[in-house]
């Protein structure tokens, strides 16, 4: 299986990811994981992309396209993976496309994770995740139950109001417009991303079934 999942900043990407992969088998690649890891290692990559991630500013298509496509050459994604937080532009879209076509290899699905503008910066800015274990948690709806994980939560630099306005006005101005792009191909799949993460987790179950 090979999938795309695309929503905006506070969909439940990350969340729904983690759970699907145990189900499907396959590597979860979030290219904002890879980057925020590149970013604590200090890399080069880490120091061209920190800035741009601060503000809630997309990071060049170059340098994320470069990560990716080296990403799902690697030996656990050559029978199948999801990708969360890629493709964001129409560049991204087609420069997969490009690789994937020159690869042999084709695209089963694209789920894109609706949820309306005006739950999203309530669900970012109440967001916090375990260092540890990368489990990621609401504080009101869905806090961790073990005292030992509360105490060590953190929140993302850009799970701010501010830089979660400007990554919701990214994310219609340049992501929105990849989902007409798989939608003429047949591969999208619509899901409400309401609710608990496990209702929505039945909705892309079943979308993909
Ligand atoms: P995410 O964890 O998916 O919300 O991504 C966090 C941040 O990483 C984004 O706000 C961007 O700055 C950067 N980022 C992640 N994926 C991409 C991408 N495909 N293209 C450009 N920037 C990205």
């Amino acid at each position: 299986m090979r999938m795309i999942l695309v929503g905006p900043p506070g969909a439940g990407k990350g969340t729904q990811a983690a759970r699907l992969v145990g189900s499907y088998r396959i590597p979860h690649i979030s290219t904002g994981d890879m980057l925020r890891a590149a970013v604590k290692a200090g890399t080069e990559l880490g120091k061209q992309a920190d800035g741009f991630m601060k503000r809630g500013a997309l990071v060049p298509d170059e340098l994320v396209i470069a990560m990716v496509l080296e990403r799902i050459q690697q030996d656990d994604a050559k029978g199948g993976f999801m990708l969360d937080g890629f493709p964001r532009t129409t560049p991204q879209a087609q420069a997969l496309d490009v690789a994937m076509t020159k690869a042999g290899i084709t695209l089963d699905s694209v789920v894109l994770i609706e949820v309306p503008d005006e739950l999203i910066e309530e669900r970012i800015i109440h967001r916090r995740s375990d260092p540890e274990t990368g489990a990621i948690y609401h504080l009101e709806f869905n806090p961790p139950t073990d005292e030992a994980v509360a105490a060590r939560l953190v929140q993302r630099k850009d799970d701010t109001a501010e830089a979660c306005r400007a990554r919701l006005s990214k994310y219609h101005a340049e992501t929105a417009p990849i989902v007409p792009f798989y939608e003429q191909k047949g591969l999208l799949r619509r899901v409400d991303g309401q609710g608990t993460p496990d209702e929505v987790e039945v909705r892309i179950k079943a979308a993909l079934a």
